[in-house]
């Protein structure tokens, strides 16, 4: 199994493994820290017509019921005083959304940092989600919808924003996971020339997943190709299989391949092309009570089913949270941002991280606060994957009830700093030392 440049590997422990923990599935050394030439190239990706394109679109958008949705505008006056020393940073899924319907303080939290607070001061802020499955922008625009405030893709990454570089290196792709065409539509966006799906394999050889059959619909959309003329060179899990099955087997086909190509197989078992997922969240918050299994889960699956038919171990590679350079990437595009839209020429202070998973927000944040120059401040919630009661691995600076309370946590946090002339006695009960 090759692996890419600026690029490490990782070997989860087998689910078999009758002592592995849930936790263990996370542990290992970090993976997939995107390489900089990468994040700077992404950087450098229009923001400022990304957020012109987005402003165009939300004009154009209107209800069901043809009258139009109340969307708070990026043109409207701002209030006089905006934080150039700290921001804030959400994850989306079991912070502010949940079974895709906001969670309940949500709204208020981003008008609490928009300037609707006892210090009438605005604070800058990103979303980092691990989630995907459609385009940065369609995605900020259902955002928009959900939380009646305007998302521009010039504060938002999710877990495959930093694959769009990869189609500099790899020309012919095996895209996994999501709804329909979807992510062959954002593989194509960020420029993969030649984007195969399952479905494409499926439409070709119809024996190849015994159990699976294209709808009529899928049937329609799916490509038939000559596959002895063609060459995986790199397979990417964009976003959450819908298939597990018919998806494994054709995953696992590929890595079984001499070189990518598909009728031919590996003696060797280690010719396979590179494998890539956009997270490892083993699992994830939905409507249902309790957290439901993810690509992580897909991820552990995958490695242990390779085991047990080839007998050799697979590496696979992550993005997203808790990679470092996800961390990285997000200041990046937190300090872009800030600069674009807040006209703050300086990196903040202190970046309040608000997340619900203790495995990648937190361990993350606490992580990339190891590093940076920057404090990164990890804030846990409780309206996701982590629950009240929980003890989790990788403790939080901070545990608030939900969203709400962490925005105003932060900021009554920082307004105490300032009074106090920076220093401050935190008030955390369940931090490690602060560096502040
Ligand atoms: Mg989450």
């Amino acid at each position: 199994m090759t692996t890419t440049d600026g690029f490490g590997a990782q070997k989860v422990p087998r689910l078999s493994s009758l002592d592995a923990r849930r936790a263990d599935l996370y542990g290992g050394p970090n993976v997939a820290i995107p390489p900089k030439h990468l994040m700077a190239s992404i950087l450098s990706h229009d923001t400022a017509q990304e957020m012109q394109m987005a402003t165009e679109q939300l004009s154009d958008i209107s209800s069901e019921d043809g009258s139009p949705q109340v969307v708070t505008s990026l043109t409207e006056e701002k209030p006089s005083i905006t934080a150039d020393d700290f921001a804030l940073a959400f994850d989306i899924d079991g912070v502010l959304m949940r079974g895709g319907e906001p969670i309940p303080e949500a709204a208020a939290a981003l008008k609490y940092i928009n300037g609707e607070n006892p210090y009438g001061v605005r604070v800058p802020y990103i979303f980092v989600t691990n989630g995907g499955g459609k385009t940065e922008e369609e995605r900020c625009l259902d955002l928009s919808r959900q939380l009646d405030l305007e998302v521009s893709p010039g504060q938002f990454i999710c877990g495959h924003t930093p694959m769009r570089e990869m189609a500099e290196k790899y020309h012919t792709v095996l895209v996994v996971g999501g709804e329909g065409e979807k992510c062959r539509i954002v593989a194509e966006g960020y420029g993969f020339k030649d984007v195969i799906t399952p479905g494409d394999i499926i439409k070709t050889r119809h024996d190849t997943t015994p159990f699976r059959k294209l709808t009529d619909e899928e049937y329609k959309n799916s490509r038939a190709r000559d596959l002895s003329l063609t060459t995986i060179e790199a397979i990417f899990v964009f976003a959450d299989s819908r298939d597990w099955a018919g998806d494994q087997q054709i995953i696992l086909d590929c890595l079984m391949s001499k070189e990518g190509h598909l009728g031919e197989r590996s003696q060797t078992f280690n010719e396979g092309p590179p494998l890539f997922f956009s997270h490892n969240d083993v699992v994830w918050s939905t409507s249902h009570e309790h957290t439901r299994i993810g690509m992580g889960a897909l991820r552990a699956s995958l490695e242990a089913l390779y085991k047990a038919v080839t007998g050799k171990e697979l590496s696979t590679i992550a993005f997203g949270k808790p990679q470092i350079g996800t961390y990285q990437f997000a200041m990046r595009l937190l300090q872009q941002w800030r600069k674009d839209y807040h006209e703050i020429n300086k990196p903040p202070s202190t970046v309040y991280f608000v997340g619900d998973t203790p495995e990648s927000d937190i361990r993350g944040t606490n992580e990339f606060n190891e590093i940076s120059d920057a404090t990164w401040y990890s804030i846990l919630v409780k309206t996701g994957v982590y629950q009240d009661g929980d003890t989790p691995v990788y403790p939080a600076k901070h545990t608030c009830n939900n969203v709400l309370d962490a925005v105003k946590f932060a900021m009554d946090r920082e307004m105490s700093k300032k009074n106090k002339g920076g220093a401050i006695d935190d008030i955390d009960s369940n931090a490690g030392p602060l560096r502040n």
